[in-house]
Protein backbone atom coordinates (compact mmCIF):
# COMPACT_ATOMS: atom_id res chain seq x y z
CA UNK A 1 0.00 0.00 0.00
CA UNK A 2 1.44 3.35 -0.74
CA UNK A 3 2.30 5.87 2.21
CA UNK A 4 0.66 8.75 2.75
CA UNK A 5 2.20 11.83 3.65
CA UNK A 6 2.28 15.78 4.34
CA UNK A 7 3.78 15.64 0.07
CA UNK A 8 0.81 13.73 -0.87
CA UNK A 9 -1.67 15.41 -3.39
CA UNK A 10 -5.36 15.22 -2.67
CA UNK A 11 -8.62 16.61 -4.18
CA UNK A 12 -10.05 18.35 -1.15
CA UNK A 13 -13.81 19.12 -1.80
CA UNK A 14 -14.53 21.93 0.85
CA UNK A 15 -11.88 23.63 2.08
CA UNK A 16 -13.91 26.28 3.29
CA UNK A 17 -14.71 23.73 5.54
CA UNK A 18 -11.84 21.94 7.06
CA UNK A 19 -10.98 25.86 7.58
CA UNK A 20 -13.90 26.60 9.55
CA UNK A 21 -13.38 23.10 10.76
CA UNK A 22 -10.23 23.88 12.11
CA UNK A 23 -10.77 26.99 14.05
CA UNK A 24 -14.30 25.30 15.74
CA UNK A 25 -11.10 22.61 17.04
CA UNK A 26 -9.17 25.74 18.51
CA UNK A 27 -12.03 27.54 20.21
CA UNK A 28 -13.73 23.85 21.72
CA UNK A 29 -12.89 22.90 25.22
CA UNK A 30 -10.94 19.52 25.33
CA UNK A 31 -13.83 18.60 27.72
CA UNK A 32 -16.41 18.76 24.66
CA UNK A 33 -14.14 17.21 22.14
CA UNK A 34 -13.20 14.52 23.84
CA UNK A 35 -17.27 14.04 24.72
CA UNK A 36 -17.49 14.26 20.58
CA UNK A 37 -15.24 11.89 19.93
CA UNK A 38 -16.46 9.40 22.26
CA UNK A 39 -19.91 9.89 21.19
CA UNK A 40 -18.97 9.51 17.65
CA UNK A 41 -17.37 6.31 18.35
CA UNK A 42 -20.69 4.55 20.83
CA UNK A 43 -23.16 5.91 17.77
CA UNK A 44 -21.96 3.89 15.84
CA UNK A 45 -21.13 0.57 17.70
CA UNK A 46 -23.37 0.60 20.44
CA UNK A 47 -26.11 -0.88 17.73
CA UNK A 48 -23.98 -4.28 17.70
CA UNK A 49 -23.86 -4.41 21.57
CA UNK A 50 -25.67 -6.54 23.86
CA UNK A 51 -29.14 -5.24 24.88
CA UNK A 52 -28.69 -2.42 27.32
CA UNK A 53 -26.48 -0.78 24.59
CA UNK A 54 -28.88 -1.20 21.99
CA UNK A 55 -31.60 -0.06 24.21
CA UNK A 56 -30.43 3.33 24.68
CA UNK A 57 -29.09 3.30 20.78
CA UNK A 58 -32.74 3.10 19.74
CA UNK A 59 -34.57 5.33 22.47
CA UNK A 60 -32.27 8.03 21.27
CA UNK A 61 -32.63 7.49 17.27
CA UNK A 62 -36.20 7.28 17.68
CA UNK A 63 -36.39 10.50 19.48
CA UNK A 64 -34.69 12.10 16.83
CA UNK A 65 -36.05 10.06 13.91
CA UNK A 66 -39.88 10.89 15.25
CA UNK A 67 -40.29 6.74 15.80
CA UNK A 68 -41.48 4.69 18.43
CA UNK A 69 -40.59 1.11 18.95
CA UNK A 70 -38.16 -1.67 18.07
CA UNK A 71 -37.78 -2.66 14.93
CA UNK A 72 -38.76 -6.76 14.54
CA UNK A 73 -35.07 -8.74 14.65
CA UNK A 74 -36.01 -10.34 10.73
CA UNK A 75 -35.71 -6.48 9.17
CA UNK A 76 -32.39 -6.30 10.85
CA UNK A 77 -30.80 -8.94 10.25
CA UNK A 78 -32.25 -8.14 6.51
CA UNK A 79 -30.12 -5.09 6.61
CA UNK A 80 -27.84 -6.29 7.75
CA UNK A 81 -26.72 -8.59 5.29
CA UNK A 82 -27.48 -6.13 2.68
CA UNK A 83 -24.72 -4.20 3.95
CA UNK A 84 -22.53 -7.01 4.67
CA UNK A 85 -22.92 -8.65 1.89
CA UNK A 86 -24.08 -6.41 -0.82
CA UNK A 87 -23.40 -7.45 -4.04
CA UNK A 88 -23.76 -11.01 -3.08
CA UNK A 89 -27.20 -10.23 -2.36
CA UNK A 90 -27.73 -8.33 -5.11
CA UNK A 91 -26.95 -11.10 -7.36
CA UNK A 92 -29.67 -13.06 -5.42
CA UNK A 93 -32.24 -10.35 -6.23
CA UNK A 94 -31.13 -9.32 -10.10
CA UNK A 95 -31.35 -12.98 -10.66
CA UNK A 96 -35.38 -13.02 -9.33
CA UNK A 97 -36.01 -9.28 -10.75
CA UNK A 98 -34.27 -7.71 -13.55
CA UNK A 99 -34.11 -9.34 -17.12
CA UNK A 100 -31.88 -8.37 -20.36
CA UNK A 101 -34.99 -7.32 -21.73
CA UNK A 102 -35.47 -4.63 -18.94
CA UNK A 103 -31.96 -3.26 -19.67
CA UNK A 104 -32.47 -3.31 -23.59
CA UNK A 105 -34.90 -1.35 -23.26
CA UNK A 106 -33.26 1.20 -20.57
CA UNK A 107 -31.08 1.68 -22.67
CA UNK A 108 -33.37 2.95 -25.37
CA UNK A 109 -34.59 5.65 -22.61
CA UNK A 110 -30.94 6.82 -21.78
CA UNK A 111 -30.09 7.63 -25.58
CA UNK A 112 -34.01 9.37 -25.74
CA UNK A 113 -32.96 11.36 -22.84
CA UNK A 114 -29.64 12.24 -23.82
CA UNK A 115 -30.97 13.25 -27.54
CA UNK A 116 -33.68 15.00 -25.47
CA UNK A 117 -30.79 17.03 -23.74
CA UNK A 118 -28.77 18.13 -26.52
CA UNK A 119 -31.60 19.15 -28.62
CA UNK A 120 -32.22 21.51 -25.91
CA UNK A 121 -28.81 22.66 -25.69
CA UNK A 122 -29.44 25.83 -28.83
CA UNK A 123 -32.09 26.86 -26.98
CA UNK A 124 -30.27 27.99 -23.78
CA UNK A 125 -29.46 31.48 -24.09
CA UNK A 126 -26.73 32.08 -20.94
CA UNK A 127 -24.69 29.50 -22.86
CA UNK A 128 -21.95 30.56 -25.61
CA UNK A 129 -21.12 28.45 -28.30
CA UNK A 130 -17.56 27.31 -27.19
CA UNK A 131 -19.75 25.78 -23.89
CA UNK A 132 -22.56 24.56 -25.78
CA UNK A 133 -20.03 22.73 -27.97
CA UNK A 134 -18.41 21.18 -25.18
CA UNK A 135 -21.48 20.47 -23.56
CA UNK A 136 -22.78 18.20 -26.33
CA UNK A 137 -19.53 16.02 -26.32
CA UNK A 138 -19.45 15.45 -22.64
CA UNK A 139 -23.51 14.76 -23.03
CA UNK A 140 -22.82 12.27 -25.83
CA UNK A 141 -19.66 10.90 -24.41
CA UNK A 142 -21.40 10.19 -21.13
CA UNK A 143 -21.43 6.66 -20.13
CA UNK A 144 -24.36 4.38 -18.38
CA UNK A 145 -24.73 1.15 -16.76
CA UNK A 146 -28.16 -0.32 -16.20
CA UNK A 147 -29.14 -3.16 -13.20
CA UNK A 148 -25.65 -4.66 -11.92
CA UNK A 149 -22.06 -5.55 -12.68
CA UNK A 150 -21.37 -8.38 -14.33
CA UNK A 151 -19.26 -10.00 -12.40
CA UNK A 152 -21.25 -10.66 -9.45
CA UNK A 153 -23.40 -13.35 -11.12
CA UNK A 154 -19.87 -15.40 -11.41
CA UNK A 155 -19.56 -16.89 -8.26
CA UNK A 156 -15.88 -17.18 -8.32
CA UNK A 157 -15.26 -13.31 -8.32
CA UNK A 158 -18.25 -12.51 -6.39
CA UNK A 159 -16.45 -14.53 -3.15
CA UNK A 160 -12.87 -13.05 -4.25
CA UNK A 161 -14.37 -9.72 -2.47
CA UNK A 162 -14.98 -11.74 0.87
CA UNK A 163 -11.76 -13.37 1.00
CA UNK A 164 -9.99 -13.04 3.98
CA UNK A 165 -13.46 -11.97 5.60
CA UNK A 166 -14.13 -14.15 9.00
CA UNK A 167 -17.70 -14.43 10.23
CA UNK A 168 -18.68 -16.34 12.93
CA UNK A 169 -22.14 -17.55 14.50
CA UNK A 170 -22.17 -16.20 17.86
CA UNK A 171 -20.48 -12.93 17.65
CA UNK A 172 -22.32 -10.29 15.69
CA UNK A 173 -20.25 -6.98 16.84
CA UNK A 174 -17.16 -9.28 16.09
CA UNK A 175 -18.58 -9.75 12.98
CA UNK A 176 -19.28 -6.38 12.28
CA UNK A 177 -15.40 -4.89 13.52
CA UNK A 178 -14.08 -7.42 11.23
CA UNK A 179 -16.35 -6.23 7.93
CA UNK A 180 -15.41 -2.43 8.75
CA UNK A 181 -11.59 -3.63 8.50
CA UNK A 182 -12.19 -5.34 5.42
CA UNK A 183 -14.12 -2.94 3.71
CA UNK A 184 -11.87 -0.27 4.49
CA UNK A 185 -8.49 -2.52 3.68
CA UNK A 186 -10.46 -2.41 0.39
CA UNK A 187 -10.60 1.20 0.21
CA UNK A 188 -7.48 1.57 1.11
CA UNK A 189 -6.11 -0.09 -2.01
CA UNK A 190 -7.96 2.58 -3.93
CA UNK A 191 -5.98 5.16 -3.36
CA UNK A 192 -3.45 6.57 -6.17
CA UNK A 193 -5.16 4.63 -8.81
CA UNK A 194 -7.13 5.79 -11.38
CA UNK A 195 -11.24 5.57 -10.77
CA UNK A 196 -11.91 2.53 -12.53
CA UNK A 197 -14.97 3.03 -14.55
CA UNK A 198 -15.86 -0.49 -14.08
CA UNK A 199 -16.74 -0.13 -10.12
CA UNK A 200 -20.14 0.45 -8.86
CA UNK A 201 -20.25 2.31 -6.14
CA UNK A 202 -23.82 0.77 -4.65
CA UNK A 203 -24.96 -2.84 -4.73
CA UNK A 204 -28.23 -3.47 -7.31
CA UNK A 205 -30.52 -4.04 -4.83
CA UNK A 206 -30.56 -0.19 -3.63
CA UNK A 207 -33.38 1.81 -5.07
CA UNK A 208 -31.19 4.49 -6.31
CA UNK A 209 -29.27 5.94 -9.25
CA UNK A 210 -26.08 8.37 -9.44
CA UNK A 211 -23.85 10.32 -11.54
CA UNK A 212 -19.94 10.19 -11.15
CA UNK A 213 -18.17 13.16 -12.74
CA UNK A 214 -14.82 11.25 -11.91
CA UNK A 215 -15.79 8.83 -14.75
CA UNK A 216 -18.58 10.90 -16.49
CA UNK A 217 -20.76 7.68 -16.24
CA UNK A 218 -24.27 7.15 -14.98
CA UNK A 219 -25.20 4.13 -13.11
CA UNK A 220 -29.11 2.87 -12.67
CA UNK A 221 -29.39 0.41 -10.03
CA UNK A 222 -32.01 -2.72 -10.31
CA UNK A 223 -33.37 -1.65 -7.43
CA UNK A 224 -35.00 1.91 -8.89
CA UNK A 225 -35.59 -0.41 -12.34
CA UNK A 226 -38.93 -1.75 -10.47
CA UNK A 227 -42.55 -0.31 -10.19
CA UNK A 228 -43.67 2.40 -9.24
CA UNK A 229 -40.49 3.57 -10.73
CA UNK A 230 -40.47 1.21 -14.03
CA UNK A 231 -42.44 -1.79 -15.18
CA UNK A 232 -41.32 -2.87 -18.88
CA UNK A 233 -45.78 -3.87 -19.11
CA UNK A 234 -46.59 -0.11 -17.84
CA UNK A 235 -47.20 2.49 -20.52
CA UNK A 236 -44.27 4.15 -21.40
CA UNK A 237 -45.54 7.46 -20.73
CA UNK A 238 -45.52 6.35 -17.42
CA UNK A 239 -41.65 4.64 -17.22
CA UNK A 240 -40.45 8.26 -18.86
CA UNK A 241 -42.01 10.44 -16.59
CA UNK A 242 -40.83 7.99 -13.46
CA UNK A 243 -37.65 6.41 -14.25
CA UNK A 244 -36.99 8.88 -17.57
CA UNK A 245 -37.08 11.90 -15.11
CA UNK A 246 -34.53 10.16 -12.70
CA UNK A 247 -32.13 9.90 -15.87
CA UNK A 248 -32.68 13.08 -16.81
CA UNK A 249 -31.95 14.02 -13.03
CA UNK A 250 -28.56 12.03 -13.50
CA UNK A 251 -27.40 13.31 -16.79
CA UNK A 252 -28.13 17.19 -15.63
CA UNK A 253 -25.87 17.00 -12.98
CA UNK A 254 -22.57 16.30 -15.17
CA UNK A 255 -23.59 19.53 -15.89
CA UNK A 256 -24.60 21.33 -12.18
CA UNK A 257 -21.93 22.94 -9.79
CA UNK A 258 -19.82 20.20 -9.48
CA UNK A 259 -20.50 18.56 -12.96
CA UNK A 260 -19.38 21.88 -14.61
CA UNK A 261 -15.92 21.30 -12.85
CA UNK A 262 -14.96 17.83 -14.42
CA UNK A 263 -14.66 17.41 -18.63
CA UNK A 264 -16.29 14.89 -20.43
CA UNK A 265 -13.16 12.20 -19.37
CA UNK A 266 -13.49 12.82 -15.77
CA UNK A 267 -11.01 15.31 -15.24
CA UNK A 268 -11.30 18.04 -12.72
CA UNK A 269 -10.44 21.65 -14.93
CA UNK A 270 -9.53 23.88 -11.92
CA UNK A 271 -12.29 26.76 -12.67
CA UNK A 272 -14.39 24.39 -14.41
CA UNK A 273 -14.72 23.77 -18.21
CA UNK A 274 -17.47 26.31 -19.27
CA UNK A 275 -16.19 30.18 -20.41
CA UNK A 276 -16.23 32.81 -17.94
CA UNK A 277 -19.36 34.43 -19.74
CA UNK A 278 -21.39 30.94 -19.75
CA UNK A 279 -20.06 30.31 -15.40
CA UNK A 280 -21.75 33.68 -14.85
CA UNK A 281 -24.81 33.05 -16.81
CA UNK A 282 -24.70 29.71 -14.99
CA UNK A 283 -24.51 31.62 -12.03
CA UNK A 284 -27.42 34.21 -12.43
CA UNK A 285 -29.55 31.13 -13.04
CA UNK A 286 -28.52 29.60 -10.16
CA UNK A 287 -29.19 32.31 -8.02
CA UNK A 288 -33.30 31.95 -9.45
CA UNK A 289 -33.32 28.44 -8.09
CA UNK A 290 -31.56 29.11 -5.11
CA UNK A 291 -34.62 32.36 -4.07
CA UNK A 292 -37.11 30.25 -5.29
CA UNK A 293 -36.53 26.87 -2.82
CA UNK A 294 -35.79 29.30 -0.31
CA UNK A 295 -39.22 30.68 -0.39
CA UNK A 296 -40.74 26.59 -0.08
CA UNK A 297 -41.46 26.34 3.25
CA UNK A 298 -43.15 23.32 5.24
CA UNK A 299 -46.97 23.48 7.10
CA UNK A 300 -46.66 26.19 9.48
CA UNK A 301 -47.69 23.85 12.48
CA UNK A 302 -44.40 21.57 12.46
CA UNK A 303 -42.55 25.04 13.08
CA UNK A 304 -39.25 24.23 10.44
CA UNK A 305 -38.78 26.91 8.30
CA UNK A 306 -37.73 26.60 4.77
CA UNK A 307 -35.92 24.83 2.47
CA UNK A 308 -32.21 26.19 1.92
CA UNK A 309 -31.58 26.98 -1.39
CA UNK A 310 -28.10 27.18 -1.02
CA UNK A 311 -27.56 23.40 0.36
CA UNK A 312 -30.00 21.95 -2.13
CA UNK A 313 -29.34 23.88 -5.21
CA UNK A 314 -27.76 20.97 -7.68
CA UNK A 315 -30.38 18.57 -6.59
CA UNK A 316 -33.12 21.26 -7.48
CA UNK A 317 -31.02 21.89 -10.64
CA UNK A 318 -31.34 18.28 -11.76
CA UNK A 319 -34.75 18.10 -10.83
CA UNK A 320 -35.70 21.07 -12.73
CA UNK A 321 -33.86 20.04 -16.13
CA UNK A 322 -35.03 15.85 -15.34
CA UNK A 323 -38.47 16.35 -16.13
CA UNK A 324 -37.97 18.70 -19.10
CA UNK A 325 -35.62 15.76 -20.47
CA UNK A 326 -37.91 13.24 -19.52
CA UNK A 327 -40.87 15.12 -21.08
CA UNK A 328 -39.27 15.92 -24.59
CA UNK A 329 -37.56 12.09 -24.96
CA UNK A 330 -41.10 10.63 -24.52
CA UNK A 331 -42.72 12.92 -26.84
CA UNK A 332 -39.70 14.06 -29.90
CA UNK A 333 -38.27 10.22 -29.67
CA UNK A 334 -40.38 7.79 -27.94
CA UNK A 335 -43.60 8.73 -29.73
CA UNK A 336 -41.23 9.16 -33.37
CA UNK A 337 -40.99 5.74 -33.37
CA UNK A 338 -44.13 4.47 -32.19
CA UNK A 339 -47.27 6.14 -33.86
CA UNK A 340 -49.98 3.92 -32.29
CA UNK A 341 -49.84 4.45 -28.59
CA UNK A 342 -53.32 3.80 -26.78
CA UNK A 343 -54.27 5.53 -23.84
CA UNK A 344 -55.56 4.70 -20.61
CA UNK A 345 -59.16 5.55 -20.32
CA UNK A 346 -59.58 8.56 -18.10
CA UNK A 347 -56.77 10.07 -19.30
CA UNK A 348 -56.90 13.34 -21.73
CA UNK A 349 -53.23 12.79 -23.19
CA UNK A 350 -50.35 10.21 -22.24
CA UNK A 351 -48.83 13.57 -21.46
CA UNK A 352 -51.00 13.86 -18.49
CA UNK A 353 -49.76 10.11 -17.49
CA UNK A 354 -46.03 11.26 -17.79
CA UNK A 355 -46.75 14.07 -15.11
CA UNK A 356 -48.56 11.83 -12.92
CA UNK A 357 -45.99 9.04 -13.14
CA UNK A 358 -43.08 11.74 -12.00
CA UNK A 359 -45.43 13.06 -9.40
CA UNK A 360 -46.40 9.29 -7.61
CA UNK A 361 -42.62 8.42 -7.93
CA UNK A 362 -41.73 10.89 -5.03
CA UNK A 363 -45.01 10.40 -2.70
CA UNK A 364 -43.41 10.20 1.02
CA UNK A 365 -44.41 10.54 4.18
CA UNK A 366 -42.16 12.48 6.73
CA UNK A 367 -42.23 12.32 10.54
CA UNK A 368 -41.78 16.44 11.70
CA UNK A 369 -38.32 15.43 13.38
CA UNK A 370 -37.14 13.39 10.21
CA UNK A 371 -38.06 16.44 8.17
CA UNK A 372 -36.12 18.93 10.81
CA UNK A 373 -32.70 16.77 9.87
CA UNK A 374 -33.81 16.54 6.05
CA UNK A 375 -33.66 20.49 5.99
CA UNK A 376 -30.15 20.75 7.69
CA UNK A 377 -28.34 18.13 6.09
CA UNK A 378 -30.14 16.56 2.79
CA UNK A 379 -29.12 18.19 -0.34
CA UNK A 380 -32.43 16.86 -2.02
CA UNK A 381 -34.96 18.67 -1.14
CA UNK A 382 -38.21 17.49 0.33
CA UNK A 383 -40.19 15.21 -1.75
CA UNK A 384 -43.07 17.24 -1.94
CA UNK A 385 -41.28 19.97 -3.67
CA UNK A 386 -39.09 17.75 -5.78
CA UNK A 387 -42.74 17.38 -7.74
CA UNK A 388 -44.15 21.11 -6.98
CA UNK A 389 -40.78 23.04 -8.03
CA UNK A 390 -40.31 21.45 -11.38
CA UNK A 391 -43.80 21.63 -12.45
CA UNK A 392 -44.64 24.84 -11.66
CA UNK A 393 -41.30 26.01 -13.44
CA UNK A 394 -42.33 23.98 -16.78
CA UNK A 395 -44.14 25.74 -19.42
CA UNK A 396 -45.29 22.81 -21.01
CA UNK A 397 -47.24 21.30 -17.42
CA UNK A 398 -49.30 24.50 -17.13
CA UNK A 399 -50.53 24.85 -20.88
CA UNK A 400 -51.36 21.23 -20.78
CA UNK A 401 -53.33 21.51 -17.56
CA UNK A 402 -54.63 25.30 -18.77
CA UNK A 403 -52.74 27.23 -15.78
CA UNK A 404 -53.43 30.41 -15.55
CA UNK A 405 -50.44 33.12 -15.63
CA UNK A 406 -48.70 32.87 -12.26
CA UNK A 407 -51.33 30.05 -10.96
CA UNK A 408 -49.22 28.50 -7.92
CA UNK A 409 -48.40 25.47 -10.35
CA UNK A 410 -47.43 27.79 -13.19
CA UNK A 411 -45.06 31.00 -12.48
CA UNK A 412 -44.36 33.72 -14.57
CA UNK A 413 -41.04 33.94 -14.00
CA UNK A 414 -39.83 30.88 -14.59
CA UNK A 415 -36.32 29.29 -13.08
CA UNK A 416 -34.75 27.13 -16.02
CA UNK A 417 -30.86 26.29 -15.83
CA UNK A 418 -31.55 23.45 -18.64
ZN1 LIG B 1 -29.27 14.01 -7.65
Amino acid sequence: MEEIDENSEVICYGPDYLELANELVNVTSDRILHNFMMWKLLDSVAYYLSDPFRDQYTKFHNLLDGKSGKRERWKECQDECNIVFDMAVGAMFVREAFSEDDKAEVEVMIQDIKDAYIDELPNIDWMDDESRSKAEAKAKLMGYEIGYPDYILNTTELDARWEGFEVNRTQFFVNRMSFHRHRNEGTMKWIFKEPNPDEWYLPPQIVNAYYDPTTNNMTFLAGILQSPMYNPRYTMAFNYGAIGMVMGHELTHGFDTIGGMYNHEGALIPGGWYTEETTEGFLNETECVVDLYNSYCMPPWTDLGCIDGELTKSENIADLGGIKQAFYAYNNYYLARNLDVGLIPGFRSNDEVLFLAFSQGWCNKYTTEYLEQMLVSDPHSPAMYRVIGPLSNFEEFGSLYGCTTNDEMNREDKCSVW
